[in-house]
């Protein structure tokens, strides 16, 4: 059985005062038990919103790294082992923001993906369709694209403990959530894909959903086999809705 993972993406939002407020909230939920529940707030905010959520189970994560995992000459950038120094677990590589507006690649994410994992990070890899390629046709050849740039880096192995987030890009920010059965098609997909190469590590990978999530449609998608949890953009800034999600997420 994969533990259920609902990760809250704050994206670029939020001011010392209103991450104070939304730390203090979610602690006092007592969000956790059966799932893991997990904050990734912008990069300033990740200290501040460790000492509102300090003693609580919710964990902490960041929205991306840079390549080079150590500390290093790149100006602006923040590397994985700074992430784990002040406390977190996850890191998102290649949100579709980041591959979109800011141009990143496989290649780059993949490499990414490996400079969390060397600092003890747990990746979280994102991958999704936009609507063109979806309309297109082939669009699982752009997802297995995506997820095959880790494994020619470094083989499945690199997915054991690591999760993968399902993004439609069409779905994120957008109102519109891909229906649970689309959803589940492209999860079984890629676990599938996995399987191929090693049934222990895919039957192991957490698959979340993103896109859209919320505490209406989050039970519905959640009661698929292969989604394991979802990553939440918009909803994850109100308490009530996101502990409403995460509450679907239980086992
Ligand atoms: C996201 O950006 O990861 C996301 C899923 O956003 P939203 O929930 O707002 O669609």
């Amino acid at each position: 059985m994969r533990r259920p993972l609902v990760a809250g993406n704050w994206k670029m939002n939020g001011t010392c005062s209103s991450v104070a407020a939304l730390s203090q909230q979610l602690h006092e939920m007592k969000l956790g038990g059966e799932v893991d529940v997990a904050v990734l707030p912008g990069a300033l905010h990740i200290g501040q919103a460790r000492e509102g959520l300090k003693g609580s189970s919710i964990s902490l994560g960041a929205q991306d790294c840079s390549v080079e995992p150590d500390f290093y000459a790149r100006t602006g950038e923040v590397c994985a082992a700074q992430l784990a120094d002040i406390g977190c677990v996850w890191v998102l590589v290649g949100h579709s923001e980041r591959r979109l507006m800011l141009g990143e690649g496989n290649e780059l994410v993949a490499r990414k993906f490996l400079a969390a994992q060397s600092k003890g990070l747990i990746p979280i890899l994102c991958v999704g369709e936009t609507l063109a390629q979806r309309e297109a046709g082939d669009f699982w050849s752009i997802i297995r694209g995506q997820v095959e740039a880790v494994v020619e880096l470094a083989g499945v192995p690199a997915f054991a403990g690591a999760v993968v987030a399902y993004e439609p890009v069409w779905a994120i920010g957008t109102g519109k959530t891909a229906s649970p059965d689309e959803a589940q098609a492209v999860h079984a997909a890629i676990r599938g894909w996995i399987a191929e190469r090693s049934e222990s590590v895919a039957a192991g990978l957490r698959i979340v959903y993103g896109g859209s999530v919320k505490a209406s449609n989050a039970a519905e998608l959640f009661a698929k086999p292969d989604i394991d949890g979802g990553l939440v953009g918009g909803a994850s800034l109100n308490a009530e809705e996101f502990g409403a999600i995460c509450r679907a997420a239980r086992i």
